[in-house]
């Protein structure tokens, strides 16, 4: 498919601070704007990035069509610009969109044109140690229609932001047995906007009472752990690698498998199971649970210090440089920025 390139008269890569990204804040000079209809995608351009227009109808804003990805760019030193496993989110992607009644988004269009925009707005991919490129692919509905359907018009787009590194200080989690994030035959697998909106409530009630995330129980007894905020949740228990099954209520991490993928390869025993908020408080007590920490996009590996339940709170041993998940956040930082080899096939 063709795709249309429009550039900016006026780029505003001088405007930006790269000593000091903050998260999302920044966007390149252009996106991809891929629009579907009558069945089938019918043009893919690549223009400055700025406002749309829409009417106040459209659909993703009534009754949630709306589907997101996230993932990275990084630098290396010879000056390359690698993603990792782009594939996996393109994948992961199209299920989403299965599940919400969207169309899928092709290769060619995804990353073929990914790789394009990137080609074009290449000198904002961040040189500074830990900074990366945060790629944001997402598609909404866009029928100007007030009933209760599947809509027939989409767009699909793909913008690029400039972050700095992020370190993600020790946290603490609180375990929620209230509200859920996800419930079985839901949409907890997917990664619609409504699953973050839903989040948000439990979320600030948590910080309020000290904690920096909550640990999302299974919505049916709140008795297994599931996921940590926006991140797979993983232990080391006696050694092994422990962490959720996935399934309709848990997110498919693209850092989750590259974690348990890297554990196998180092021999490390994984257990990819139910993991009950009894067996996890006793066994932080006995000893026995050595390391938890949440997995994602965003930190790689976020370390977890502390977990709150039923307001008492359980610590975590002090973290060691010699830790599972020290280790894997390096192994997981060198294949990112190309500074060991790849033998895996994950960059991109
Ligand atoms: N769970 C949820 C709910 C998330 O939003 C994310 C972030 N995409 C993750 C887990 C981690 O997934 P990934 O490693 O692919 O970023």
């Amino acid at each position: 498919m063709q795709i249309t390139i429009q550039k900016t008269p006026t780029s505003r890569l001088s405007e930006v601070d790269f000593d000091n990204l903050a998260f999302g804040r920044s966007f390149a000079d252009h996106m991809l704007v891929a629009e579907y209809a009558d069945g089938a995608w019918k043009s893919v351009q690549i223009q400055p990035y700025g406002p749309l227009s829409y009417q106040p109808a459209m659909m993703s804003i009534h009754y949630g069509q709306a589907i997101f990805e996230g993932m990275k760019a990084y630098r290396s030193k010879k000056g390359d610009v690698l993603v990792f496993r782009p594939e996996e989110n393109m994948k992961r992607f199209n299920k989403s969109a299965l599940r919400m009644c969207m169309p899928e988004v092709p290769e060619e269009i995804f990353l073929g044109g990914l790789k394009q925009l990137i080609q074009l707005d290449n000198a904002w991919v961040p040189e500074k140690e830990g900074c990366s490129l945060y790629i944001r692919p997402f598609m909404f509905a866009t029928d100007e229609y007030v009933g209760v359907s599947p809509s027939t018009t989409y767009k699909f787009i793909i913008f690029l932001c400039p972050v700095g590194s992020y370190y993600s200080k020790p946290l603490r989690v609180r375990v929620e047995t209230e509200y859920i994030r996800a419930a079985k035959g839901g949409v907890g697998f997917a990664k619609n906007a409504g699953n973050y909106g839903g989040s948000l409530y439990p979320t600030i009630e948590a910080n309020k009472a000290g904690y920096d995330q909550i640990i999302w129980t299974d919505a049916a007894t709140h008795q297994y752990v599931e996921e940590a905020g926006t991140m797979n949740l993983m232990f080391i228990i006696n050694g092994a690698l422990v962490t959720a099954p996935t399934g309709d209520t848990i997110l498919d991490g693209v850092t989750r498998k590259s974690v348990i993928q890297i554990a196998k390869d180092w021999g490390v025993e994984v257990q990819e199971r139910l993991l009950s908020v009894k067996e996890l408080v006793e066994g932080i007590s006995s000893g026995a649970v050595t390391e938890a920490f949440g997995a994602g996009t965003a930190a790689v590996i976020a370390p977890i210090q502390t977990i709150g339940f039923e307001g008492k709170d359980y610590e975590l041993p002090p973290r060691k440089e010699s830790d599972f998940s020290a280790k894997v956040f390096t192994e997981i930082s060198q294949i990112r920025l190309g500074e060991i080899a790849d033998t895996r096939g994950w960059i991109y």
